[in-house]
């Protein structure tokens, strides 16, 4: 750190990404990326004619991605904003919906939140997910503040039903209520549906997962056209340009080919199941997970000491830190094949430790 970097700033702590390893081909089940490819018609466009294109600027305004993804969701486009990654989506919700009373989000999700929090010196207010790593809607009512949860959430893969959103965004009537649902196509129902009641409610996407983008970089939040108005705003204050024309035109295709991604969501589920019970069978405790990767433990080996050993045989998945997860590891699904690897390196790895 220079000492010429603004004291406010110094305190942050920054998040941190999972490995990108260099070098070494891993297993990689550590950054809840995809195994398989973007759409066909996707990896088709990416040729030397789009490259030249890259000397003009991107459209500001994403005209066409924002209507294909505005038809594929049935709302305006007006309704839409497109974000370099929904990171960005997010820093800009905390800023302007967040900014003036503080944000609440559950003290076990995805750890970019608070970090949101600190850039910008938003009080922050983390709510203790139920010791089951459950979400307690009733500790969302009434908050007085922007409220910010990930549904499915991450580590966990545990989801709310729209329901219980709609009772959090009701009695939030004059903050934003934003649901992070950059895991919902595998299995979790989405609040889409509740936007025509809900003028509160803001739903952030990605394509990094279920439309196998994440090097690509692109998100998107859906809510009110106001709100919407409200990021572009920020948006046109900070880098008008932000999603780069290959991604623009990589997710345009991708939103119109559903049958791909049909295709590949599907064969997550049903490997996420095959994966919840090898592990399960292995004395593995695993969370019930809609999402793409599993939350598990096993009683033999802690958290830190499972994802080492996996690391020397060439896997890698996700440990945190912070004491009441430490004893898990999160595991994104792979191919079968992959998976099944990993079952079969954990279970030797499980035999030496009882050794
Ligand atoms: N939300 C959640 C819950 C996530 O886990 C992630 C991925 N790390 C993101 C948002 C951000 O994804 P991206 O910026 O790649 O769209």
């Amino acid at each position: 750190m220079s000492r010429f970097l603004a004291k406010r700033l110094s305190s942050i702590e920054p998040y941190t990404p999972g490995e990108q390893p260099q070098g070494r081909s891993f297993i990689k089940l550590n950054t809840n990326e995809s195994p398989y490819p973007p759409a066909p018609a996707v990896c088709a466009a990416l040729n030397s004619e789009e490259a030249e294109r890259l000397r003009l600027y991107s459209d500001p305004d994403l005209r066409e991605l924002t209507a294909a993804i505005a038809e594929y969701h049935g709302v305006l486009p007006s309704q839409v904003f497109c974000s370099n990654g929904s990171d960005e989506a997010l820093t800009f919700a905390f800023l302007a919906w967040g900014s003036q009373d503080g944000v609440a989000f559950p003290d076990i999700s995805y750890g970019f939140y608070p970090v949101f929090a600190q850039y910008y010196g938003i009080d922050a207010l983390p709510i203790a997910l139920k010791p089951d790593f459950t979400l307690d809607p009733k500790d969302y009512m009434g908050l007085g503040r922007m409220v910010v949860f990930a549904n499915p959430n991450a580590p966990t893969g545990f989801a709310i039903g729209v329901d219980e959103i709609r009772k959090i965004a009701c009695s939030n009537p004059d903050h934003v209520v934003l649901v992070d649902e950059a895991y919902v196509d595998f299995g979790a129902e989405s609040a889409l549906r509740l936007l025509d009641e809900c003028e509160n409610l803001v739903v952030v996407r990605t394509f990094s997962k279920s439309r196998q983008m994440a090097g690509a970089r692109l998100g998107y939040a859906i809510a009110s056209p106001q709100l919407i108005e409200d990021l572009n705003r920020l948006k046109f204050s900070f880098n008008p340009y932000n999603v780069n024309r290959l991604t623009s035109l990589a997710g345009t295709l991708s939103v119109r080919e559903d049958a791909w991604f049909c295709e590949c969501r599907q064969k997550i589920i049903n490997t996420r199941a095959a994966t919840t019970k090898g592990l399960r069978q292995l004395g593995f405790e695993v969370l019930e997970s809609l999402a793409n990767f599993v939350f598990a433990r096993t009683p033999q080996l802690s958290g830190e000491e499972y994802c080492a050993k996996l690391r020397q045989n060439g896997i890698l998945v996700r440990h945190f830190t912070n004491p009441r997860i430490a004893d898990y590891v999160r595991i994104t699904i792979g191919t079968d094949e992959e998976m099944q690897t990993l079952l079969a390196v954990t279970c030797t790895i499980l035999q030496e430790a009882k050794g």
